[in-house]
């Protein structure tokens, strides 16, 4: 069974001679003549592949990408008829793989198409390992869900984003102001003291609630997170 590919086009003319092209390279073709169906046939899933008009009508294309990028990697490939470098730059910075500008040459978007599909699997290994551990806990990141033994812990989203560090580097001693750089950011500079108050509010959720001890001080240095260990 040849890849699937979603083909959001509102010219119809021009959506009807690209569907018998990519059915004749052995591709299985669904189309959709505006952003709206598109958004919702692209997030039902199932494709390994999109091409996105960006002058749509209910939706513009800009506007699907950006609502598809919050739930899926698929690639995309904007269609646009406005060679614009506003427009290229805009798609890409928003989660485009490829654009092609129309009028193209369907060897131009067949290749394209190869080589979007081609990048796939580096992708498909990221999305199938999300999966953050260390001990009982684990760490969804795509989904934004930490579980101790299975038990859904609620974190706000600073919490998550320091946990998310200290799990990134398990094991190692990350200190204060590393910390406060990599979850605070530049702002913060100097106020260490935010990265005791979120350990501190890491260790009740999940050390203390749990009884298991995750979060280690390291004196003088910083923080680490590890299995503890059996003696
Ligand atoms: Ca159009």
């Amino acid at each position: 069974m040849g890849e699937r590919i979603l083909l959001i086009e509102d010219e119809e003319k021009l959506a009807r001679m690209v569907e018998l092209e990519l059915r004749y390279e052995g591709y299985e073709v669904e189309k959709a003549f505006d952003g709206r169906k598109g958004l919702e046939l692209a997030l039902d899933g199932g494709f390994d592949l999109v091409l996105l008009d960006i002058m749509l009508p209910a939706l513009s294309g800009m506007e699907v990408l950006r609502r598809l990028r919050r739930e899926s990697q698929v690639p995309v490939i904007m269609l646009t008829a406005r060679d614009t470098v506003v427009d290229k730059v805009t798609g890409l910075d928003m989660g485009a793989d490829d654009y092609v500008t129309k009028p193209f040459a369907i060897e131009e978007l067949l290749a394209r198409i190869r080589a979007a599909l081609r990048k796939r699997p580096a992708r498909a290994a990221e999305e199938s390992a999300p999966l953050l551990t260390v001990g009982p806990l684990t760490m969804d990141t795509e989904r934004h869900e930490v579980a101790v033994n299975g038990q859904q812990v609620a974190l706000t989203r600073r919490e998550f984003d320091l946990l998310h560090c200290l799990l990134e580097h398990k094991e190692k001693v990350l200190t204060r102001e590393a910390l406060l750089d990599q979850v605070w950011g530049f702002d913060f500079a100097g106020e260490t003291n935010a990265v005791d108050v979120y350990i501190r509010f890491l260790r009740s959720k999940l050390d203390e609630q749990f009884g298991i001890k995750l979060i280690h001080t390291v004196r003088g240095v910083g923080y680490t997170i590890r299995e503890e260990e059996h003696p």
